[in-house]
């Protein structure tokens, strides 16, 4: 039996990790938009959600093209992306025992 997930047998965890360090970024300073609604500051309304916005949609698109696969050379977060429900594709990138597109055990990113 195989121990661990694909992402984790092939190196790739951190990414995902990334990821949600960005997308917690991108929440926090929409978080401080809110906190700030009172501010008279035209600016940082405009600021921070464009910075919040940019840096959820940075690290998405990071995410998808970082990750992958060292057998087909596929990126497997762009195919779950693209192939599963907008609500599960991360779930089933996070919990892959192979290689989502070509079913492949990890390999060794080239
Ligand atoms: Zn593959």
């Amino acid at each position: 039996m195989v121990r661990g997930t694909w992402l984790e047998q092939s190196g790739q965890r951190w990414k995902v990790g990334a990821f949600f360090v960005g997308m917690g970024v991108s929440g926090a300073l929409f978080a401080a938009m809110v906190f700030w609604m009172t501010a008279s500051d035209e600016m940082r309304f405009l600021k921070l959600p464009l910075a919040a916005t940019t840096v959820g949609i940075r690290a998405f698109f990071w995410l998808i093209a970082s990750v992958r696969c060292g057998s087909c050379g596929g990126r497997p977060a762009w195919h779950a992306v693209q192939k599963l429900d907008h609500a599960v594709w991360l779930q089933v990138l996070m919990f892959a025992k192979a290689c989502p597109i070509c079913a492949a055990p990890a390999q060794p990113v080239r």
